[in-house]
């Protein structure tokens, strides 16, 4: 078992016991979860023989051993190759982790059964969050799953079918003017006032970010190896991170000697982790230019909280990665050809680690004959009206 040694702060180093907290109390920076000592892949493995999904994995996790997960079965999705897309890109071997086969159909619920299950250990009255809208239904769900009170908080742009499943899943819904930015900060007023548990899927909640390593360990499974480079979807890119940190425990688990290259993509009206990377900063600003995507899922200013960005960054230039903005018309493309050509339907937001292939390509990032997973993060079945 990993056993926490503190939530450390990511910008001064500060450590935190494992308490319920979301910043550090010195600088206000976001916190990741430190163990006592690196996981043991041998011991990892044996531990979680008699558990699916994730919690194969829970040695990785930071949940105390006698805890109950609150589980939906989550991970374990399928990573599949796209013959097609190898064709018309001319790349040798183009593979997809297929996330949208999630119970909620989207990755999210790797991240928020972890929260829920930490939730349950803290002895919470209730949990919020702030959502575009996949973290939203899977918070619901899990909610449910835990006997527990949600409420959402959500642009009024969300689309329909996400705020209808949330309902159905029994969460209340807060309908807020502007844009996730604008929720984030009245989900985390709630959580301030009531003590209910902030399970917003930024990098606020350390203990569902942790969640989302176990995309890596599934990975580095089915591939029987470590891909070149690996494609993710972003909005603050808390999967991202949390995916190269998954390879850097397998590596130090003796799993592997290779790290995988990390691209992050964005769409354009909404890209200030990419214009970041484009321009060769060092920070992420938040972006002031109007927002105009069909990619509702990762489209985040970061208007408060710039710093996520830049840990995001930071995580891309340590994979010697690259951050990657689409065009709404190309990622639409991908959409429908992904659905004609392969038999997945996924969310705009999604197609974007598929429509970066050809940017990556022409930039000259990914090579020929290099191997790369796209990660599709979510089911377009819950964003019809995106679809022309
Ligand atoms: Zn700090």
């Amino acid at each position: 078992m990993a056993e926490i040694k503190s939530l450390t702060c990511v910008d001064c180093g500060h450590g935190h016991q494992a308490e319920l907290i979301y910043k550090c109390e010195r600088c206000e920076g976001s916190l990741d979860v430190e163990y006592h000592s690196e996981v043991n892949g041998e011991e990892a493995e044996a531990a979680g023989k008699k558990e699916s999904g994730i919690w194969k994995y829970r040695s990785f996790l930071p949940i105390a051993p006698n805890s109950e997960p609150v589980t939906l079965g989550e991970g374990n999705t399928p990573l599949l190759r796209m013959p097609s897309l190898e064709m018309e890109l001319e790349q040798s071997e183009v593979y997809f982790k297929n996330e949208s086969a999630n119970p909620t159909l989207a990755f999210k619920d790797r991240a928020l059964s972890v929260a829920l299950t930490a939730a349950k250990q803290f002895n919470v009255e209730g949990v919020v969050t702030a959502s575009t809208g996949n973290t939203g239904v899977s918070a619901a769900a899990y909610a449910a799953r835990a006997k527990l009170p949600c409420k959402i908080y959500v642009p009024k742009k969300t689309p329909n079918e996400k705020l209808r499943l949330m309902k159905i899943f029994g969460a209340e819904i807060r309908l807020v003017e502007g844009n996730f930015s604008d929720a984030y900060l009245m989900a985390a007023q709630q959580a301030e006032t009531t003590g209910w548990f902030n399970v917003t899927s930024t990098f606020l909640n350390p203990y569902a970010v942790e969640g989302n390593k176990t995309i890596a360990y599934e990975i580095h499974e089915q591939f029987g190896d470590v891909p070149d480079w690996i494609v993710i979807p972003i909005g603050a890119g808390p999967l991202l991170v949390a995916c190269f940190k998954g390879f850097k425990e397998l590596q130090l688990a003796g799993k592997t000697s290779k790290l995988p290259r990390m691209a992050g993509v964005q769409a354009a009206s909404c890209a200030p982790i990419a214009a970041a990377f484009e321009n060769g900063l060092e920070e992420v600003a938040a972006w002031k230019q109007p927002i105009a995507t069909v990619a509702s899922g990762i489209a985040d200013p970061l208007t408060t909280y710039p710093k996520d960005g830049t840990r995001t960054l930071k995580t891309i230039y340590a994979s010697d990665g690259c951050g990657i903005a689409v065009e709404d018309d190309r990622m639409l493309h991908y959409q429908k050809k992904l659905a004609k050509e392969e038999g997945i339907f996924a969310e705009p937001s999604s197609a974007t680690a598929i429509a970066a292939l050809e940017v990556m390509k022409r930039k000259g990032y990914l090579r020929k004959n290099e191997s790369v997973v796209s990660v599709i993060t979510g089911h377009g079945l819950k964003d019809l009206m995106s679809i022309q």
